[in-house]
C-alpha cells in the first residue's frame, strides 16, 4: 500500500513537476502586502513569542517561512536606506539611497533624502515643523515637496505596474513619509503621516487633489480621538518581561511624556500631542486604520491582477529610540503591533482572504541596546560625543603636511565626512593620501572603530572583508561622501539635533543589519530558515514568483523556499 502511494506520488511528480511548486505557481496572490517594521531587530518578534495573541505575527510565525538569520548588507542602517533596499532589492550603491542625509555637492548643502521642490504637499502647513519634528533628518528639508525621484532603481511595485500595463494597484502607507514613497516606487501612490497637519497627505507627484475617501478618513479625526488619553500597557505588568524595569534611569522625559506607564498624550492643541501618537502604539493605529480604508476604497486585492501594498509601522522606531529595545515600553509596543497586525489581517482575511495574500515582513534595520542597560549586565557599549573631539590638531597636522590653507572638511553628515570643494578640487593633493591620512587621524578618536577613505575604494586598495564590502555596498560617487566613518560595536551619538535619545542605529554592526524576514499566506507552509540570508533577496523572490523582471538594480538571490522549491 505504501509502495503503490509511493508511485502514485512518483508519477503526479513526473506529470507535473514537484507538488509543491505547483500550489505556488497556480495561485497568484491578489494582493502583496510588504510590511516593514521601522527597527524591529531580527530576535524581537520571537523573543515576546508566548505573550503575542493570535492573527497577529503569531501568525506569521505559526504559518510562515520565517528567516531568522536575515541581515541587510549595506553599512548604513538607517530608515530611508533599508526601505529602498526592500522595495527594489537593490544596494544603496545602486538605488542611491546611501543616508537620510547626504551632501549634495552641486547644491552645496545637506539635502533630505526623498526632498523634491518640484512636487508639494496638497495639504497647506503639512510641511516639517521644525519647532516640534523630534527626527533631526526631516528638519534638513527646506521645501513640502516629496517624490520619489532621487531613487535611482525599480522597485519590485514598479515591475509589477510595468507588466501589468499598470493595471496593478501598487501603494505605500506609512506615518514617514520616507517609509511610504520608498515602498511606493515610481509608479505607485504614497501616503504618510503630517504631524503638523495631524492628518494623511501626499504631494502632487501622486495626485492633483486627493481621492474622496482620504478626504473622508481625514475628517473623521482618528488621531484626534486620543486627545486627553494616554498610552496605557496592554496587559498587567507583571506578565511583561521588562514588568520591573519600567523607570529606567537612561530613558528621557520628553515633552511631559515621562519614563512610566501611563504616557499622557496631551489634548490636541498641545505642542507635541501628534509627535507623541508617534512615539507610542497609536501611531501605528492610527496607520493600520489608513491601510485598511485604502484597501476598501481602492478595491485592493478585488480582482486576479495582483496588487502591492507596503505599509511601514513606525513606532517601534520612535519608542526603540527614546527607550531602547530592552524596556517596558518596547516590549508592551511590540504586544499593541501585533494586535495591530491581527486586526490589518483579519480585515484583508475577510475582505480579499489570507489564502490569497502573500504578507513579507521585515525591517529598514535593527537597534543597539541601551550602553546604560548594557552597562548593568556587562556588556559592552557608549555614547560617542564629537564634542569632545578636539579635531583642531588632527587638522592642523594634516594642512601642514598637505600644504592645505583653507578649510579641510565641509561637513559630517551620518555615516559620510565630506572635504571641502577647495581641497577635493586641488589638483597638487593626492585625494587618495589625504583621505587615507585623515581616516588614520580618525582611528585615534573615542569611540571610532574604522575610518575607510572612498578613494582607497574605489581602487579596490582595501581587504576583502565583511566591513569593507558593506562600505562598497553603500558607496554612491555622486552622493557618499569622501571618508565612511564606524563607531565601535556598542558606540553611538545619541544627540538627534540636541535632543538627547537612549539608542541610535546607523552602524555596519550585527544588531543594526539583523531584521526578521517572514513570508506567509498564499499556500505558504511554516518552516524556520536559519540560512543567512538578506534584505536584497525579498524582491528579486517577487519578482521570480510574479514572473516579471527583476528590479533594475536587484542584487539579491532568491529565496527558493518561498517558491516551494
Ligand atoms: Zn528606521
Amino acid at each position: 500500500m505504501i509502495r503503490l502511494i509511493a508511485i502514485s506520488i512518483g508519477l503526479a511528480v513526473a506529470l507535473t513537476g514537484p507538488l509543491v511548486g505547483v500550489a505556488h505557481a497556480a495561485d497568484k496572490p491578489r494582493l502583496i502586502l510588504q510590511i516593514t517594521v521601522d527597527q524591529m531587530r531580527g530576535d524581537l518578534p520571537t523573543r515576546y513569542r508566548e505573550r503575542l495573541g493570535e492573527g497577529g505575527l503569531r501568525y506569521l510565525l505559526d504559518q510562515g517561512i520565517h528567516y531568522n538569520n536575515a541581515h541587510h548588507t549595506h553599512a548604513n542602517t538607517e530608515t530611508v536606506v533599508g526601505h529602498t533596499t526592500l522595495a527594489t532589492g537593490a544596494n544603496p550603491a545602486a538605488h542611491g539611497m546611501v543616508g537620510n542625509l547626504w551632501f549634495d555637492r552641486n547644491a552645496g548643502k545637506t539635502v533630505y533624502n526623498i526632498e523634491d521642490p518640484n512636487y508639494s504637499v496638497l495639504t497647506g502647513g503639512a510641511g516639517v515643523d521644525a519647532d516640534t519634528e523630534i527626527d533631526p533628518t526631516q528638519k534638513a528639508a527646506s521645501t513640502d515637496g516629496r517624490s520619489p525621484k532621487a531613487i535611482l532603481t525599480s522597485t519590485f511595485g514598479d515591475e509589477l505596474s510595468t507588466a501589468t500595463a499598470g493595471r496593478a494597484k501598487v501603494f505605500g502607507v506609512s506615518v514617514k513619509d520616507r517609509g511610504a514613497v520608498s515602498m511606493a516606487g515610481h509608479t505607485g501612490k504614497a501616503f504618510w503621516f503630517s504631524k503638523s497637519a495631524g492628518q494623511f497627505v501626499t504631494s502632487n507627484y501622486y495626485y492633483d487633489q486627493y481621492p474622496e475617501w482620504v478626504v473622508q478618513w481625514n475628517a473623521k479625526g482618528m488621531p484626534q480621538t486620543y486627545s486627553g488619553k494616554s498610552w496605557e500597557l496592554l496587559n498587567p505588568i507583571s506578565t511583561y518581561l521588562f514588568g520591573d524595569r519600567d523607570d529606567q534611569k537612561w530613558e528621557p522625559d520628553f515633552a511631559g511624556f515621562g519614563r512610566t506607564f501611563p504616557h499622557p498624550f496631551g489634548t490636541t492643541d498641545s505642542k507635541y500631542f501628534t509627535t507623541l501618537l508617534t512615539l507610542s502604539p497609536a501611531g501605528d493605529q492610527i496607520t493600520a486604520d489608513f491601510a485598511k480604508a485604502l484597501i476598501d476604497n481602492e478595491g485592493i486585492g478585488e480582482d486576479e491582477i495582483t496588487d502591492f501594498l507596503g505599509v511601514s509601522f513606525s513606532a517601534t522606531d520612535y519608542v526603540g529610540h527614546f527607550y531602547g529595545p530592552s524596556s517596558l515600553e518596547s516590549e508592551d509596543n511590540i504586544l499593541q503591533l501585533d494586535r495591530a497586525l491581527a486586526d490589518l489581517f483579519a480585515y484583508i482575511d475577510k475582505k480579499i482572504g489570507l489564502d490569497r495574500t502573500l504578507i513579507v515582513l521585515s525591517a529598514d534595520h535593527g537597534a543597539p541596546e541601551a550602553p546604560g542597560y548594557l552597562e548593568e549586565l556587562g556588556g559592552l557599549g557608549g555614547y560617542v560625543t564629537p564634542d569632545a573631539w578636539d579635531t583642531a590638531p588632527a587638522a592642523e597636522r594634516i594642512k601642514a603636511k598637505f600644504g592645505i590653507s583653507g578649510t579641510l572638511i565641509e561637513g559630517y553628515d551620518h555615516p559620510y565626512l565630506y572635504l571641502s570643494e577647495e581641497v577635493r578640487n586641488n589638483d597638487a593633493i593626492d585625494q587618495t593620501a589625504l583621505e587615507t591620512a585623515i581616516a588614520d587621524e580618525l582611528v585615534g578618536f573615542d569611540g571610532v572603530a574604522y575610518a575607510v577613505s572612498s578613494s582607497n575604494l574605489r581602487e579596490g586598495a582595501l581587504p576583502d572583508n565583511a566591513l569593507t564590502r558593506a562600505v562598497l555596498n553603500n558607496y554612491h560617487p555622486d552622493r557618499s561622501g569622501d571618508i565612511y566613518v564606524v563607531f565601535k560595536p556598542g558606540w553611538f551619538i545619541n544627540d538627534m539635533d540636541g535632543l538627547s535619545v537612549t539608542v541610535t542605529h546607523g552602524s555596519p554592526w550585527r544588531y543594526d543589519t539583523f531584521v526578521p524576514i517572514i513570508f506567509a499566506g498564499n499556500g505558504i507552509s511554516q518552516q524556520t530558515v536559519s540560512r543567512r540570508v538578506h534584505t536584497v533577496d525579498v524582491a528579486i523572490t517577487l519578482s521570480t514568483m510574479m514572473g516579471t523582471p527583476p528590479p533594475s538594480g536587484a542584487a539579491g538571490e532568491v529565496l527558493l523556499e518561498v517558491l516551494g522549491q
